[in-house]
Formats: C-alpha cells, sequence, structure tokens
C-alpha cells in the first residue's frame, strides 16, 4: 500500500484533486471550473454528470503525479454541501439536474410549512431551518415536477454529491456520511438515521436515499485509476475544515472567509439546540459516535468584494483592498451592510437588500472600501453575540479561506472581537481535513488528535484597538443593520 492520501474536494464553481503525504504536505493540485446553470431567477443547477467527469479528470492527474494507483493509500471526499443529485441505480445515470444549495426553488414549499407552524418541531429533530437552503424541500419540489422520478420507481437513487461520488467510484455503492445526511432535512440529529416522519413531510422515499455510515473507515474501493484504491473518509466542506483546523474540543471555533462565511463551534457529543437560529449540525461521526457543531451562515463575504470589483468598478483587485483601507484613519462614520442577497445567520432575512450609510461630502472611495473590508468583523461580532446566547462563546478563533489571506481582515477580526485570531500558513484546510478523516479511515492514524500532525504553522493576531473605538464601531454597525431590517 502506498502511503499518498487523495483527497476529491467538489465544490461549488471548481472541483479540486489534492496529493498528501502523512506528515501533511501538499505535493500536488489539479482543479477543474464547473459549469454553472441559471435557467430561471432564484435557480442554479449543475449536471452531475460533468461534477463526475471533472472530479475524475483532476483526481486522475493526482494519481498519475503521485506514480499510479499503487502509491495511493486512500481516498477521502469533500463536497459542497445541500446539493442533490438524482440518478438511475441500473444506469448510472442522472436522471434530472442536480439542484444546488443556493437554488430558491422551495421558497414558497417552506413559507407554506412555516405558516402550518411545522418550523419548531423539523428544528428539534434536525437542528436545521424550513430554508431552501437544506435539500429536503428541493427534493419534495423534484418529486412533484419531475415525473421520471417517480417514473422510476424503485430504480430511482437520491443522493449528495460525496454520495453520487462515491456511487460513481465503486460503481453501486449507495452510502452517505453523517455530516452530509445532516444537512438535508431528513436526518434525525440525535439519532443518527433518516426520519420516518420527515420522509412523510418532504415525500421521499426511503428506497432512494443512501444507507448513512462514518466520517472515516474503509467503504469499498475504486478501480477506475486501473488499481484499487480504497475510500476511506467523506465529511461536507465546513465540516472538513473545521477539522482541518483541529476543532477537536468543545468550544474550539473556526470561521472560512470565501464567498460566503461559516462559522463552525465543537458543540461536544449532545446535540445542541439553539434558540437563536443558528444550525445545529453534526460535525464528524467515527465508530458510529457523533459530535455535533453550531454554524452560523453568512451568505456575502468575499462575494462583496467580487461586487466591488466587476459590478460597480470600484477595485481592480481583491488583494488591493488591503492598501486601500489602510490609507485612511478609520471608515470616517461610513457603514456597509452586504445584505446584496438578503441577511443569513443570525437574521436569516431573504428580502433585506444591502446598505451604505453615514456618506458625506469628506467620505472617499477608500471609506467604502474600509467599511466593505469591516463589514466581515461586524458581522462574525453579530454572530458572536449569537453563539454566546447559545452557550458557545469562542475564546479565540481560527480562521481560513480565500479573504483571510487579507493581513488587514485578520487584525480587524482580532480587534472587533476582542480575541486572538489563528491563521494557518496552508490555507486548504477543507481538504486538509479531509485527507485527515482519510488517514484515519485507512490506519495511517489512530485518531483524529494524531492526523493533526499533518497541520503545519501558522501566525497569530491579538486585539490591539481600545474598548471606546471597538463600542462605538458596534453601536454604527447595530444602527446600519436596523436600517436594512425595518
Ligand atoms: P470559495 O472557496 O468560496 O470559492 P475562496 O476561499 O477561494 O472562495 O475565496 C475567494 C474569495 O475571497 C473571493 O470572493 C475574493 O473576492 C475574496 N478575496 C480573495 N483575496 C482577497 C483579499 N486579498 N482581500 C479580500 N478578499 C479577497
Amino acid at each position: 500500500m502506498g502511503e499518498i492520501l487523495l483527497v476529491i474536494d467538489e465544490g461549488t464553481t471548481s472541483t479540486r484533486a489534492m496529493l498528501f503525504a502523512p506528515h501533511g504536505k501538499c505535493l500536488g493540485s489539479h482543479a477543474a471550473e464547473l459549469t454553472q446553470h441559471y435557467p430561471g431567477p432564484g435557480l442554479v443547477e449543475h449536471d452531475a454528470n460533468e461534477i463526475w467527469r471533472r472530479s475524475l479528470e483532476c483526481a486522475s492527474a493526482m494519481v498519475s503525479k503521485a506514480g499510479g494507483p499503487g502509491a495511493i493509500a486512500a481516498i477521502g471526499i469533500t463536497n459542497q454541501r445541500e446539493t442533490i443529485v438524482f440518478w438511475d441505480k441500473t444506469t448510472g445515470e442522472p436522471l434530472a439536474p442536480a439542484i444546488v444549495w443556493q437554488d430558491r426553488r422551495s421558497a414558497p414549499l417552506c413559507r407554506k410549512l412555516r405558516e402550518a407552524g411545522e418550523e419548531p418541531g423539523v428544528q428539534a429533530r434536525t437542528g436545521l431551518l424550513l430554508d431552501p437552503y437544506f435539500s429536503g424541500t428541493k427534493i419534495a419540489w423534484a418529486m412533484e415536477h419531475w415525473p421520471q422520478l417517480k417514473g422510476a420507481g424503485e430504480r430511482l437513487a437520491i443522493g449528495t454529491i460525496e454520495s453520487w461520488l462515491v456511487w460513481k467510484l465503486t460503481g453501486g455503492l449507495h452510502i452517505t456520511d453523517a455530516t452530509n445526511a445532516s444537512r438535508t432535512l431528513l436526518m434525525g440529529l440525535g439519532s443518527g438515521g433518516w426520519s420516518d416522519g420527515l420522509l412523510g413531510m418532504f415525500n421521499v422515499p426511503r428506497d432512494a436515499l443512501p444507507e448513512i455510515v462514518d466520517c472515516a473507515g474503509n467503504y469499498g474501493t475504486t478501480p477506475v485509476f486501473g488499481g484499487s484504491i480504497p475510500i476511506c473518509g467523506m465529511a461536507g466542506d465546513q465540516q472538513a475544515a473545521t477539522i482541518g483546523q483541529a476543532c477537536f474540543a468543545k468550544g474550539d471555533t473556526k470561521a472560512t472567509f470565501g464567498t460566503g462565511a461559516f462559522v463552525l463551534t465543537n458543540a461536544g457529543a449532545t446535540p445542541p439546540s439553539s434558540k437563536n437560529r443558528l444550525l445545529a449540525t453534526v460535525l464528524w461521526q467515527l465508530g458510529g459516535r457523533r459530535t455535533y457543531a453550531i454554524e452560523g451562515s453568512v451568505f456575502v463575504a468575499g462575494s462583496l468584494i467580487q461586487w466591488l470589483r466587476d459590478s460597480v468598478n470600484l477595485i481592480e483587485t481583491a488583494p488591493e483592498t488591503e492598501a486601500i483601507a489602510r490609507s485612511v484613519q478609520d471608515n470616517g462614520g461610513v457603514f456597509l451592510v452586504p445584505a446584496l442577497s438578503g441577511l443569513g445567520a443570525p437574521w436569516w432575512e431573504p428580502e433585506a437588500r444591502a446598505a451604505i450609510s453615514g456618506l458625506s461630502f469628506s467620505s472617499t472611495r477608500a471609506h467604502i472600501v474600509r467599511a466593505a473590508l469591516e463589514a466581515m468583523a461586524h458581522q462574525s461580532h453579530n454572530l458572536k453575540t449569537a453563539f454566546a446566547a447559545d452557550g458557545a462563546d469562542w475564546a479565540r478563533l481560527r480562521i481560513d479561506g480565500g479573504m483571510v489571506t487579507n493581513d488587514w481582515i485578520a487584525q480587524d477580526l482580532a480587534d472587533m472581537l476582542d480575541l486572538p485570531v489563528d491563521r494557518p500558513d496552508f490555507a486548504e484546510t477543507t481538504a486538509l481535513g479531509a485527507a485527515m478523516l482519510a488517514g484515519v479511515g485507512c490506519g495511517m492514524f489512530a485518531s483524529l488528535e494524531d492526523a493533526a500532525a499533518m497541520r503545519g504553522p501558522g501566525q497569530t493576531f491579538e486585539a490591539k484597538l481600545d474598548a471606546g473605538a471597538r463600542e462605538a464601531r458596534l453601536a454604527g454597525w447595530q444602527a446600519a443593520v436596523r436600517s436594512v431590517l425595518t
């Protein structure tokens, strides 16, 4: 058996495969773009066959780079969560487009169920809210509108992206890991099994669903690379990043700032229940035992910087925002609430819209750019307040994602949260987490704690801002948020 770990990281806009040595060094990476289909307002679809072809192409390139299948110890898979695939068990071919997590087509159904008073019961069972974001209402919509799914009868298979990839890699193994299953609205958070009541509510045939399994273990082997390689680790992308950041103790917290921002706090072995509109989710399942997390999702983070660059042409590149923010002493009274597609946690206000407030003749481009960067720490502060009210306050924060290469943002997070903020030098924590799970699953490591040896060094940003300045900024932000909520 080889000793290199191969990771397939199937994201929303691209698929990537990476190689890791047992001590954590990244030995190679290959990525391919994925076509986004927007068949109508609020609709986002992927072609499941394209997802498979691109994943295979990237993974094959990495197997060759490693020196062939014999060099690979195990495969780990991590993926965009909630996106749902429908396929035929006899042909292995998709029966319909994959409905992507951003897709809002099931908003009317969510509204109807909320109005019928179903949300508290659904939240108590799944840890989630009745939002189109999660897979269950997408499946309900598809079963109603796509006759070929009902028509397939017992041949119908349904699964999230890791489930689809494992089916294709193994030629018919139908499994899903507990982290991905916990995002469907169909799994009991405490039981770790499909809930008949929820399957009934969303019109999902039980036989079409995969078996829910651990995040590490020897699930089966794949012959597609010319030899036999075991598949040994699986987790949704945000859970994998939390593992890659070694958030192993209750209270350990990571925040990923990519297109959106996702904060997860390890909540221990008992399913948490949020009273502040945060999500409860499975962080990992090993040996049949689950560790849970509380999660807060912010819909707009790096996409705000893309909007400043591509739509309003205020900047030319994302990295230049750092020098622009430093070029002024403060925000000059300008606040930017980035509700470009509504507000996520803790408000969940899909109809809210963005605002730039406090403009005067002395305001410049630099103040607006600085206000955009400050919005990251402001939104994080609102999450921290909600987490604290749920009994899960943060003592320090581990950060990753494309935005935090920006040192100004990292320092502002430390200042506004009044916490030490840790940033690993190796930014691909999602892929690293999947490699750690695969390493545990194939027996290379005895535990996740042992696998944490794969992590490299990092840098800590300490809070420096005085309390008065922090409070003044937070008060200005709260006023700006109130104005977009009313
Ligand atoms: P994703 O995984 O969601 O595709 P990434 O983690 O790759 O996203 O992060 C990319 C995002 O980070 C983009 O939206 C980009 O605008 C933003 N970004 C990249 N570099 C910087 C920077 N130096 N300062 C601020 N934002 C940045």
